[in-house]
């Protein structure tokens, strides 16, 4: 955990359960109260050994667009710029702006103050609050101080608030931005707080969290629950559109009322640009997290392609102005996939991925069960076993072979394991047939504690070291667009 006492740190209030009784304790003696309660290892990870933040940003910024492609390891980004150069004959934007003047390219370290291995709540904490807590929490510490989100410091300092998704609104990493909770699993209570803390855009999935009676509390709110409705909205009331009761379908299962990112990116941007003190909006391509966890190469590529259709959005609204900080990441590794078999055939392989007509959570549904990457399930009662090739082939375009076809069952069945027992699960198995024919493999249904990639334009981006802890980011934020420190909630 950083001590150093920091021009702008984060206020936090101890939790309590009435906010109410929030009792203020600000600044270095919050942080240092909450470092007591962090075990030694985790100040070992956090240790900075990279070069500061500068003090000041050579020029301020008025908006700030945080991107996050959730779970994104760099094989995925690698798989979406081959897939489009194959299939579209044309790049992808990510790996363009590297090459593009006054653009910073940083490696980040992603390590919660309990794991190596970061969840996403942690992670998107430390870019919220700038401070290290244990994972599953969302901005709230050990010792149950609850630092000031960014959002919610933005909001105090008069600008407007955005956050668009494809997972629920709830989940994590929008979460961290806006948010102070125990667990990540009180999404209920995450959708109370987007609720009380004027979020002025909400545009995702999580319908199931947002019930009639708490809508109906969103006074002067434009609530908007299918895509068709979105133009109809008042355009200068806060919007909160929810097109799912879960998460948005993946990208290739996404039928003609769902919302792509980039469509809900457009949307965002238009009602924000117009907003005279500016805004902080966090865009995250949520699902990219859940293919890699299902091992789904097809779906993975084409929902990373989604989060790149978005970044184009943003590149293009951007070109007619140069007051806003862009940062593009990603929070963590996932099963780190890669296209790892030689040869000419590996064209074959991409043309492959390029041609994914449907995700494994739409085959699994098939089969009258679930992936479980949210929950555990039970597979053992799934339906449709004579269907197994057919499904495979309609989603893949792939014929498994007979003994993949076994495997499949059995894992199924719950009767395969593999010798890493993670990978034993039905949807990893269905991933290791599918290598054969994909040439892309993952190394666990898990998170990674890789270092990710991060880029950077704009106002305050010179600001990131090439090396960056996550916590600096909400530095780097908070400096950019000059905010005030923020009051406790
Ligand atoms: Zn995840």
């Amino acid at each position: 955990m950083d001590l150093e006492p920091r021009q702008h740190v984060p206020v936090i209030t101890p939790a309590s359960h009435s906010r109410r009784d929030f009792l203020g304790l600000s600044g270095a003696a919050g942080l240092a109260t909450a470092a007591l309660f962090a075990p030694t290892f985790a100040r070992a990870v956090s240790e900075r050994t990279d070069a500061p933040i500068r003090d000041t940003p050579a020029r301020r910024a008025t908006n700030v667009i945080f991107m996050v492609s959730d779970g994104m390891s760099f094989g995925t980004l690698t798989l979406a710029e081959i897939v489009r150069r194959t299939r579209d004959n044309r790049g992808t934007h990510w790996p363009a702006l590297w090459q593009r003047d006054g653009s910073r390219r940083c490696v980040m370290r992603t390590a919660s103050a309990n794991s190596l291995v970061t969840d996403s709540a942690a992670a998107s904490s430390a870019w919220g609050t700038g401070v290290h807590i244990n994972n599953d929490a969302v901005n709230f510490t050990p010792d149950r101080l609850t630092p000031v989100p960014i959002l919610v410091q933005a909001k105090q300092n008069g600008k407007a608030t955005g956050l668009v998704t494809t997972t629920r609104v709830t989940h994590a990493t929008p979460a961290g931005f806006v948010a102070n909770c125990p667990s990540r699993a009180l999404e209920d209570e995450i959708a109370k707080q987007i609720a009380e803390r004027n979020v002025d855009v909400v545009l995702g999935g999580g319908l199931k969290h947002f019930p009639a009676a708490l809508r109906s509390r969103l006074d002067g709110t434009s609530v908007v629950l299918a895509s068709d409705a979105l133009a109809a909205a008042a355009p200068n009331a806060p919007l909160l559109g929810l097109f799912a009761d879960s998460h948005l379908p993946y990208d290739c299962d996404r039928g003609a009322k769902d919302p792509s990112l980039a469509e809900l990116t457009k949307i965002a941007l238009a009602r924000l640009e117009t907003r005279p003190n500016g805004f902080v909006l966090q865009i995250e391509g949520g699902r990219v997290d859940h293919a890699a966890h299902a091992n789904d190469a097809g779906s993975l590529v084409h929902d990373q392609l989604a989060f790149d259709d978005a970044l184009g959005v943003v590149l293009a609204w951007l070109d007619k102005r140069d007051d806003t900080l862009l940062v593009v990441t990603t929070d963590h590794g996932n099963a780190n996939p890669g296209l790892t078999l030689y040869g000419p055939e590996s064209f074959r392989f991409v043309e492959r991925l390029g041609r994914t007509r449907h995700s494994f959570e739409w085959l699994f549904e098939q089969l009258a069960t679930k992936l479980g990457y949210d929950d555990p399930v039970d597979n053992s009662k799934f339906r449709n076993e004579d269907r197994i090739p057919s499904l495979v082939q309609q989603a893949t375009g792939i014929s498994l072979l007979p003994d993949e076809i076994t495997a499949f069952t059995l894992a199924l069945r719950g009767k395969q394991t593999a010798l890493f027992r993670p990978m034993s699960s039905p949807a990893c198995v269905l991933g290791q047939c599918l290598a054969n024919h994909l040439g892309v493999a993952f190394m666990s249904p898990n998170h990674t504690a890789d270092f990710v990639e991060l880029t950077a334009l704009g106002p305050g981006s010179e600001m990131i070291p090439p090396f960056v802890d996550n916590t600096a980011l909400h530095d780097v934020i908070v400096k950019s667009i000059d905010l005030a420190p923020a009051r406790a909630i």
